[in-house]
């Protein structure tokens, strides 16, 4: 028979799992019934909306045999089963790109991999050394099956099954030095298996076991008979009161559920009784998932109605700002055929999903108070989205995150909340004062932080596109004002000193003009007092600043016009300053191209590229020669 190849990226991953080093191999029945739970889901769902489709609730199971003679294991479902072009389109192109990324990325070992991502279906290929797929779909006359022996390919053939549904068949690898597989043939480790990974499966698994019982009536005598047990306990996890549950078992439905296995750094599980009831089990990730910042990543709860999945992903319980949160809500007051179109307008799962959120953020809000390092680790994964949260729909989230998020502070280039910022400054200090930059270090670096700072005050130091707009949206906390060093929003300078400098300005205003002239697009130049042993600086003046206009311009519509008016600060007292007096009055020529200088300098202290680098460049060799 004809054997069709694997689409390259699948052929990398079957590879990976067939040569796979991995400790944990006996993870693959784990994702083998996890596979075939989905696929009663789906047909479940099916079901409520074209009832022929389906069984009765009690008749969905899945089953495993193992036979240690023929070394040969099954699973079977009784889902949704797959079409034949579903078979090749599932099985033969496993879109499992975004692990493989990964994996290059961190060449190390398949143990991140696996770790990180969950390998699904060809993690069979680790135990086995052939796999067999028989599936039938509801109201197909013909099943069909395809089998692989590893990366040469596979085959796919019709064939005869009667009933609807799945069933994998895994020749087990023969036992070898290195490497015991027996053990997945052995009915009792099965058993341990099922009950350490698969416990919380909703749908029982059963297997037959062979005991020896003694004959009834009949003293002393023995037979084998055979006996269906279910493996699991199915009762949902969330179902049991929080106290009754382990760290391990939340960690192992967690991971189980979703294919994250890393610890949470939260879990969240209450019962809420009341005007609408309902059982919640969150958890708050410690690491970002590869897509979570790509277009891809759905955000989502999933739904029970009394311990029956109803819904997979339910963006509607879910804010943007808090779609890292993984979970489940379970509620009798949920109708069972809710539907996509009806969720908007159903008050009851408003109600609950308001309540969620308030529940996410004070428990954000604890963890922040009680473990400080714990809390750095889930922000610095997800603070952005609350940034963002905080900037979006026109700042209506702002009570609600403004304490959650945090910025690095000059004073010791640590996290810090808005609260705490505010709760250190000095009586005299009247605004929130904060720089941009490419990293902290460069932020604080700047001419007009350092000023800041020298007064006693403490800048925040913005990293991120998002922070200034963050603050912008925010326009204060507790009253004070935001303002960014680097524009004319500044106020450090006292009465005296503000005159001093209009003096200053306007008898200079000669040069000024002169200066304005030579460097060009400038909005305007004038002395300042605030740079400290610098020459020069870049602030802007009007709405926009640098910083703004930089994030704003690398957006996909921009458009022109979205320029920061940009002033260029001058060090009155700097011996620079003194120089270009001097050659203004003597070597007009000469003081234009210091002044270009000078603005060059200032862009680069901003962030900022050089305009004209070539024109730069002979500058300075002139100087040097
Ligand atoms: P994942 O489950 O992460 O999508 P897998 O590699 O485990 O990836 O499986 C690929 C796809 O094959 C599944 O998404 C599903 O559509 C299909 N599939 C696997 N096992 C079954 C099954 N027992 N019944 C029906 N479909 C299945």
């Amino acid at each position: 028979m004809e054997k069709k190849q694997f689409q390259t990226e699948s052929k990398k991953l079957l590879d990976m799992m067939i040569n796979s080093i991995y400790t944990h191999k006996e993870i693959f029945l784990r994702e083998l019934i996890s596979n075939a739970s989905d696929a009663i889901d789906k047909r479940y769902f099916r079901s409520l909306t074209e009832p022929e489709s389906g069984l009765n609730r009690d008749e969905y199971e899945i089953f495993i045999t193992a036979d240690e003679d023929s070394r040969i294991l099954t699973v079977s479902d009784n889902g949704c089963g797959m079409t034949a072009d579903e078979l090749e389109n599932n099985l033969g192109t496993i879109a499992k790109s975004g692990s493989l990324d990964f994996k290059s990325e961190n060449s190390a070992d398949n143990v991140d991999i696996i770790g990180q991502f969950g390998v699904g279906f060809y993690s069979a290929f680790m135990v086995a050394d052939k796999v067999t797929v028989v599936s039938k779909v509801y109201g197909a006359d013909k099943a069909y099956k395809w089998e692989s022996e590893g990366v040469e390919g596979y085959t796919l053939e019709e064939c005869d099954k009667d009933s609807v549904g799945t069933v994998i068949t895994l020749h087990i690898k023969p036992d070898s030095e290195e490497e015991d597989y027996c053990e997945f043939l052995e009915p009792y480790s099965i058993q341990r298996l099922v009950k350490k990974y698969s416990d919380y499966i909703h749908y029982p698994i059963r297997m037959d076991f062979e005991v020896t019982k003694p004959v009834e009536g009949k003293e002393g005598e023995t037979e084998k008979t055979v006996e269906r047990r279910t493996l699991n306990s199915i009762t949902p996890l969330w179902k049991k009161q929080p106290s009754e549950v382990t760290e391990e078992e939340y960690q192992s439905f967690y991971s189980g559920k979703f294919y994250d296995y890393e610890k949470p750094v939260k879990v969240i599980h209450y019962r809420q009784e009341g005007t609408v009831e309902y059982t919640a089990l969150l958890f708050i990730p410690s690491h970002a998932p590869f897509d979570y910042y790509s277009k891809n990543y759905e955000k989502g709860l999933q739904l029970y109605s009394s311990g029956v999945l109803i819904m997979d992903r339910c963006a509607e319980m879910l804010p943007d700002y808090f779609s890292f949160v993984k979970g489940l809500i379970d509620s009798s007051d949920i109708s069972l055929n809710i539907s996509r179109e009806t969720l908007q307008q159903d008050h009851q799962l408003r109600t609950i999903a308001k309540a969620v959120e308030k529940k996410i953020k004070n428990e954000l809000q604890k963890l922040l108070e009680t473990d400080r390092e714990k809390y750095e680790s889930f922000f610095k994964a997800f603070g952005s989205q609350l940034k963002f949260g905080v900037y979006s729909d026109y700042g209506t989230h702002k009570e609600l995150l403004q304490d959650l998020i945090m910025f690095t502070s000059s004073n010791d280039m640590k996290y810090t909340t808005l609260k705490e910022y505010a709760d250190r400054m000095p009586e005299s200090q009247k605004s929130i004062y904060y720089a941009c930059g490419e990293t902290a270090e460069k932020a604080l670096r700047l001419p007009q932080a350092q000023a800041v700072i020298s007064k006693g005050y403490e800048v925040l130091l913005l990293t991120e596109d998002v922070d200034e707009f963050t603050l912008q949206t925010m326009m204060n906390y507790n009253d004070k004002k935001f303002v960014n060093v680097s524009t004319d929003e500044l106020d450090l300078a006292t009465e005296e000193e503000t005159k001093k400098l209009e003096e200053e300005n306007k008898s200079g205003k000669e040069l000024l003009d002169f200066i304005k002239e030579s460097v060009g697009g400038l909005n305007s130049v004038r002395f300042s007092n605030t740079l400290g042993g610098h020459p020069a600086a870049l602030s802007s003046e009007g709405g926009m600043s640098i910083e703004m206009a930089r994030v704003l311009s690398k957006m996909p519509d921009a458009g022109e016009g979205l320029k920061a008016s940009l002033v260029l600060e001058i060090n009155s007292e700097h011996a620079i300053t003194s120089k270009i007096r001097e050659l203004f009055e003597s070597d007009k020529d000469k003081c234009a191209k210091y002044c270009k200088l000078l603005y060059a300098q200032a862009r680069l202290l901003s962030g900022l590229e050089i305009e004209n680098a070539e024109e730069f460049s002979g500058l300075i060799s002139e100087l040097m020669i």
